[in-house]
């Protein structure tokens, strides 16, 4: 769950290592470091903090080559210290490696290696990987023999990037589970754990699979396969990313960037042609069974997509999330999985779908990354294209999936004849306002927003109440409360209040009603009911609405009237907002919260 990088260059590639790392930094951030290969000698300098600060209490800056690795730490094994940071070296200096990802049978490996007379310096599992090189090199005389022994013994999951005084003008990595991908550019060539690391530089790269290790100099790179040994021909990908979406663009946070960014973010959606969606339809009416998973907000995205498939297509296709699939669900040879993931690379979501590949089922993603894991596991893709997401929290990313499911279920409708020619034409049609209907929103309600969130932030216990589709809106709208702005924020269905949670009602506790437009006349009576119910035991409400009562609220954010199938996205918007303003009031480390990773791939 780390940011990996590496350069070769002709020239010195220090600050080219050192801007990689911080545009990796959302990936993970207790602790970083950096190892450069100089006149045969490695240097490693290393610590806790963020880039920033590592950079300058270790002078990162000062250490030059042709040659070098760096990180970005998301500690699983051994506390956040600076021995603990990568990169960790064997004992004779010659290896130094990064790893991301969990080494799970590296006790037994440690062991071993104890036995055989190493010490070892930290308490992470990534430590066994140079002292089992340094072991293997010692028997083979020779690099590429000892890492194909040492990827012989690693289990568990890893990416790692690793440089050797033996081989002065190579770097080595080698994947299997954690993503990493090659870039390759003129006159130099890079590892990263994905695209942001290197797109400054390069837009050509290649993903490497499972079990496949790289060999890298400035100017040529091979790939082999670890198991065979065989080397192999992959092609080159252009990605299709433009680096400026991956910088702040003055924006203070990339947060408030990707939330502003959601208007072009739709309009990509929307871009999505009707073929791909009708696709991925048939295969839902094909499938005995068919479910949406993910994990965190994407699992919110799942449930949204739950009920405009069942609304608008009379389709019954349960969310559930990622990791509690394998428990709950029920898996054969005519299932289908519908998995989300910003990153492709969940965790989670991955085992979810390895197992239900085994036990024969069809797969389908919908993936913001392109040639992530997800992409290449499932049998059908849908691409989001919605620009890299650096923010560790999702925004436009989970907006963007939400459409597309709204979208599918528009397309089943059709298909299925639950909607109509000029109903499908009309519902399409009012989803081409959305981009308009947001921008409006972010300009017209940001300050308002902000004025209720700095108002309010003191409060700990938030209760957020939503009916039928609100419902997901507001289960991910407390989701991103508590990431962003650490406030206990608890969703659930308004109707599910007066069954024990009405007993938390009072002093201390703000509760939030996303309220329907009245169009949505039975939700919208049903949601004021809710509201009633918390007044009457003096809580204080706010109100997010289009046309209810103001005065049931003591305070209240008034959307503009729109079309009925626009009002939860609008709805979404309004809680990005609130949990943004709450958190840098808060003074909250915004674009990477405590405790949070982007994209989470650890078990
Ligand atoms: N398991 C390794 C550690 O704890 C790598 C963690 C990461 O992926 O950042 O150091």
């Amino acid at each position: 769950m780390c940011g990996i990088s590496g350069v070769a260059g002709l020239t010195d590639v220090s600050h080219i290592l050192l801007a990689s790392i911080k545009s990796l930094e959302y990936r993970g951030y207790d602790s970083c470091g950096m190892a450069i290969l100089a006149q045969r000698r490695i240097e490693i300098r290393k610590d806790v903090g963020t880039v920033d600060e590592v950079i300058q209490r270790q002078r990162l800056y000062e250490v030059h080559g042709l040659l070098g690795i760096a990180h970005t730490r998301w500690a699983t094994h051994g506390g956040v210290t600076s021995v603990n940071a990568h990169p960790h070296r064997s004992s004779d200096g010659a290896f130094a490696v990064v790893h991301n990802g969990i080494i799970s049978n590296y006790r037994q490996l440690r062991g071993e290696l104890e036995e055989l007379g190493y010490v070892f310096s930290s308490e992470t599992d990534s430590e066994v990987i140079p002292h089992l090189l340094h072991f293997y090199y010692r028997r083979e005389q020779d690099v590429e023999r000892a890492l194909q022994c040492c990827l012989a013994r690693l289990e568990g999951s890893y990416a790692f990037a690793l440089l050797t005084t033996h081989e002065p003008e190579r770097l080595y990595c080698a994947k299997l589970q954690s993503p990493l991908i090659l870039g390759i550019g003129s006159n130099q060539n890079f590892i990263g754990s994905d695209f942001n690391a290197f797109i400054a530089y390069t837009r050509s790269a290649v993903v490497l699979d499972d079990h496949e290790y790289a060999v890298l100099t400035n100017d040529s790179y091979r790939i082999i396969n670890a198991l065979t040994s065989l080397p192999i021909r992959k092609n080159l990908m252009h990605i299709a990313w433009d680096p400026e979406q991956a910088q702040k663009g003055g924006y203070p946070h990339y947060m408030l960037k990707e939330v502003f960014e959601q208007p072009q973010t739709v309009s990509k959606v929307l871009a999505i042609e009707r073929g791909e969606l009708e696709k991925l339809a048939r295969s839902l009416f094909d499938a005995g069974r068919a479910y949406f998973i993910g994990a965190g907000t994407t699992y919110y995205a799942a449930l949204f997509g739950q009920y405009q498939l069942a609304e608008l297509a009379q389709l019954f296709v349960p969310a559930i999330s990622s990791d509690e699939f394998k428990f709950g669900a029920l898996v054969d040879a005519e299932t289908l999985v519908v998995a989300i993931s910003q990153s492709g690379e969940t965790y989670d979501t991955l085992e979810a779908l390895r197992f239900a590949r085994e036990h024969g089922a069809h797969t389908a993603a919908i993936v913001n990354v392109q040639g992530s894991s997800m992409t290449r596991l499932v049998d059908q893709v849908i691409m989001q294209g919605s620009g890299p997401e650096i923010c560790v929290v999702s925004t436009k990313s989970a907006l963007a999936q939400m459409l597309i499911l709204t979208r599918l279920a528009l397309v089943a409708g059709l298909l299925r004849g639950t909607l109509s020619a000029v109903q499908y034409d009309e519902r399409e049609a009012e989803l081409r306002l959305l981009p308009a209907v947001i921008q409006r929103i972010l300009n017209e309600k940001s300050g308002f927003i902000n004025t209720i969130a700095r108002r309010h932030c003191h409060v700990n216990d938030w209760l957020y109440l939503g009916r039928g589709i609100y419902y997901a809106v507001a289960m991910e709208s407390a989701l991103k409360m508590k990431e962003v702005a650490y406030l206990h924020a608890e969703g659930m269905p308004g109707g599910f209040l007066k069954h024990g949670t009405l007993a938390l009602i009072g002093e201390g506790v703000n509760t939030i009603v996303f309220t329907p437009p009245r169009a949505q006349r039975e939700l919208h009576d049903l949601s004021l009911g809710s509201t009633e119910e918390v007044k009457a035991r003096g809580g204080y409400l706010i109100g997010i609405h289009f046309d209810a009562e103001p005065s049931l609220y003591q305070d209240q954010v008034q959307l503009p009237e729109m079309p009925a199938i626009l009002g939860p996205f609008a709805q979404l918007v309004v809680g990005q907002l609130l949990a943004y303003f709450a958190a840098t009031a808060l003074k909250r480390n915004v674009d990477k919260p405590r405790s949070l990773a982007k994209s989470v791939t650890v078990a």
